[in-house]
């Protein structure tokens, strides 16, 4: 089976929706598809809680949300497409709000906004702590009004079609009833998120496999910066939910076992009882889970039977403002923790979060591969570089959205389309390999599930918030050693309606792929910056490293790293001071 379209994306969450629409209104005669795994508004940006980051009015300046993120990054972003970024993200924002998103207020009626780890003004807007579920509401309701962008729901896209070193289209299946389609286009935009999933503890769904990565290195695009792995200071024990840091702007106390701040410990400013911009509580992610790791090793942390935790304390904001800011964090821990924070000490650690890295895109969304785009968590274009701040992620969905749903647009409105023979040999060729992997039957021991299992744990030993290279290098060895017992496995379940052992396949597949991306760019970086700190390299070396990794794939399946300079406009590298 074949269908055709001018553009197809692949993923409906947040970059997706956002891309779609702006392809619409670019130009009305264009076929849109947009194929998704999972309903779209099941895709992870529903989960967001905390808030979106853009300069709201007086009081704050594009400038200073720049060098905010510039020097959360530690440098290692992009100061072009930070400027862009910080510029056009107010707007996105004020779209949005026109679009139907009931962003909170203030008594006088004006856009409210709440402060945010790493930044230096109030600047992040928010719905409650809902923020992500009103975002996607208001995307996917937008979409709707657009006839000619058509849905695949629950269709899962295997592989990208590429002829004559362009990008044609995907392979994907139906999910309800295992039939496999070529869908040609264009241009094809990858917005599939993030990777959590491929650590053990995350607050990332489990749709968060990284298949667009995967599937975007393995069509020859390189991924960028892949060992920068955000780790947040506050999830809870065993789920990994997160508790937003919302929860800190609004003035929560993270609490050793001796019911100590222990933050005035690690650089991060002097304690008070009202949160300070960039100080303590407000500090940026990468900095407060390395003090986690320091207090563990100090034995002042509290154990419990699903690892050791520090405490979050909300109990003095009252259940008032708890109520009306912060009703879901009460929620989650009621329901999930079975306490409540209006009157207990909320237990957190860090957990695995967001991914700096991803496909290597311009500043408007496009791969070195034509006819190849992405946006969103999948792509690194970079405003993030060594740690993303708290809230900069979903209007960098909404800028780089709408700016590569222009670009696409703007190419498949000229290209025509690719329906040569070997595109669709190659589509049937991707047919048959899905048939004979659901039809092998089970030989020998290797299962899906340990598999998967010990992967996440050894990139957890290896390339956790600490690294160096003996843990790395035997990571590598044991991500190699895990994809040759891949190629052993089989399924248990042949059915073609839903078999989620098929799909849990094909993600464990390209976990694998972004699992050994992790490893092999950690153990290359000799130095340690943001989230990717090294124990043998602590120091941050500008003259070898201040460059993005990137990582392309070699006909032998293996990867091999090079370096790219890092644009600098007007921020030359500095040291990042917080709490002063
Ligand atoms: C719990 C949580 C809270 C967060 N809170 C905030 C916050 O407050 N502020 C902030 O700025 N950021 C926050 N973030 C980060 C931010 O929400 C995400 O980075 C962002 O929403 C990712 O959006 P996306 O569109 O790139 O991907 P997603 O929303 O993850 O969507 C991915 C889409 O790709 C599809 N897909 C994936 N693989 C395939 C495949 N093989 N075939 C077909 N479809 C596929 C899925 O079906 C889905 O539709 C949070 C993240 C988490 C996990």
């Amino acid at each position: 089976m074949t269908a055709s379209h001018d553009v197809v994306i692949i993923g409906g969450g947040g970059a997706g929706l956002r891309a779609a629409i702006a392809i619409a209104e670019h130009n009305p005669r264009l076929s849109i598809a947009i194929v998704s795994k999972v309903y779209p508004m099941r895709s992870h940006t529903v989960s967001a809680e905390g808030g979106a980051a853009a300069v709201a009015g007086p009081g704050d300046s594009l400038d200073e949300h720049a060098y905010d993120t510039v020097s959360g990054s530690d440098w290692l972003c992009d100061q072009d497409a930070v400027e862009a970024f910080v510029e056009e993200a107010p707007r996105e924002l004020l779209q949005l709000e026109h679009w139907g998103c009931p962003w909170s207020r203030r008594p006088d009626g004006r856009i409210a906004v709440r402060a945010f780890g790493g930044m230096t003004n109030n600047r992040t807007w928010f719905a409650a702590d809902k923020t992500g579920f009103h975002m996607l509401h208001t995307l996917f309701q937008t979409a709707l009004s657009y006839r000619d962008i058509v849905r695949y729901d629950e269709w899962f896209a295997t592989t990208l079609l590429v002829d004559d070193g362009k990008v044609c289209g995907v392979v994907a299946i139906e999910l309800a009833t295992g039939r496999v389609e070529t869908i040609l286009a264009s241009a094809v935009i990858v917005c599939t998120g993030g990777c959590g999933r491929v650590y053990p503890f995350t607050t990332n769904a489990n749709i968060n496999t990284g298949d667009g990565m995967a599937l975007a290195y393995r069509a020859g695009a390189p991924l960028k910066d892949m060992e920068f792995v955000q780790y947040h200071p506050t999830g809870l024990p065993f789920t990994g939910i997160l508790i937003t840091e919302a929860a800190r702007a609004e003035g929560g106390w993270l609490l050793n076992k001796d019911g100590y701040r222990y933050l005035q410990d690690y650089d991060l400013g002097t304690p008070s009882p009202v949160p300070v911009m960039r100080s303590m509580e407000l500090g940026p992610r990468d900095r407060l889970s390395q003090a986690f790791v320091h207090e563990l090793d100090k034995g002042r942390t509290v154990g419990t039977p699903y690892g050791h935790v520090v405490h979050l304390d909300i109990r003095h904001l009252g259940a008032d403002l708890i109520d009306t800011k912060l009703p879901f964090v009460r929620e989650l821990c009621t329901k999930y923790q079975n306490i409540d924070p209006v009157r207990e000490l909320i237990p957190v650690r860090p957990v695995v979060h967001y991914m700096m890295g991803g496909i290597h895109t311009d500043i408007h969304g496009a791969t070195p591969l034509e006819g190849l785009y992405a946006v969103g968590e999948v792509a690194c274009v970079s405003i993030n570089g060594a740690n993303r701040l708290g809230s900069n992620s979903l209007p960098e969905l909404l800028v780089f959205g709408a700016r590569a749903g222009r670009a696409a647009a703007e190419y498949a409105s000229s290209a025509t389309a690719r329906e040569t023979s070997a595109v669709l040999a190659r589509g049937r060729a991707e047919q048959d390999r899905l048939k004979r992997k659901l039809a092998r039957h089970a030989e020998g021991s290797e299962r899906i599930a340990p598999i998967r299992t010990e992967m996440q744990e050894t990139l957890e030993a290896s390339a956790g918030i600490y690294r160096d290279g003996d843990s790395l290098a035997k990571g590598a060895d044991k991500v190699r050693e895990l994809r040759e017992r891949f190629g052993c496995a089989c399924l248990d379940d042949h059915s073609r309606a839903f078999n989620t052992e098929l799909v849990a396949v094909l993600e464990l597949s390209c976990m694998l792929d972004v699992a050994e991306c992790i490893i092999t760019c950690a153990l290359a970086r000799e130095e340690s910056r943001g989230a990717h700190q090294r124990t043998d390299f602590p120091a941050r070396n500008d003259e070898r490293f201040l460059a993005h990794s990137m990582i392309h794939r070699q006909k032998d399946g293996s990867g091999r790293v090079s370096y790219l300079p890092v644009t600098i406009t007007r921020w030359p590298p500095g040291e990042r001071i917080y709490g002063r």
